[in-house]
């Protein structure tokens, strides 16, 4: 199981070593011609406003269209996945639904806690200046973790967006494995 990590900015290196741990291969993606070969991609967290910019210019966005790919898109990475933000700003759309960026405000921007997360019960989330998932726009939209009455992970088919960074955390490889399981071998 080969997973390319989409490597224009955020934290790779972690991301590599948590689906190491999961057992699966990680590659790096630089360019679209990367994507050859791959099952599976991650989209990381940073800042979604200019990783947007960035797939536009090195033509990211049409080739992920068209490869039809799973994909988990984790912080930035939800929100380039979403449908929509409130500001003009690129995404690739491709799950039904919105986001509030920030959503926890500035005086938490980031934090660590647990949450409950479908079928693998608690998992600790670390959630730097994270979004939230704001209006599901769809009934195939399924909510898969809470933080409260707040939704921050949900899946759609073969993809799936976390407010929180699973790379982040000890038991993040699980949930690695829950997307392998869940949106790739459907
Ligand atoms: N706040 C960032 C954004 O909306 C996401 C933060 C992150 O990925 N850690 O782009």
């Amino acid at each position: 199981m080969i997973v390319g990590v989409l490597s224009i900015q955020g934290d790779i290196e972690e991301h590599e070593e948590t689906l190491k741990k999961a057992g699966y291969v990680p590659k790096r993606i630089k360019r679209p011609e990367d994507l050859e070969g791959i099952d599976a991609l991650i989209i990381p967290g940073g800042e979604s406003t200019t990783i947007g910019k960035l797939m536009k210019k090195y033509n990211f966005i049409e080739k992920i269209r068209e490869l039809d790919i799973p994909i988990l898109g984790t912080c930035a990475g939800m929100v380039l996945l979403s449908k929509g933000t409130g500001i003009d700003q690129i995404l690739l759309e491709l799950m039904d639904f919105t986001v509030k960026r920030n959503a926890y405000g500035r005086q938490v921007d980031s934090f660590e806690k647990e949450i409950e997360f479908k079928g693998l019960g608690k998992i600790y989330g670390v959630f730097i200046r994270a979004p939230v998932v704001d209006k599901i726009l769809s009934d195939d939209v399924e909510v898969i973790a809470r933080d409260g009455d707040k939704i921050v992970g949900v899946k759609q088919g073969k993809y799936m967006a976390l407010s929180f960074h699973p790379e982040l955390s000890e038991d993040g490889y699980k949930v690695y494995k829950y997307f392998v399981e869940n949106c790739v071998k459907r």
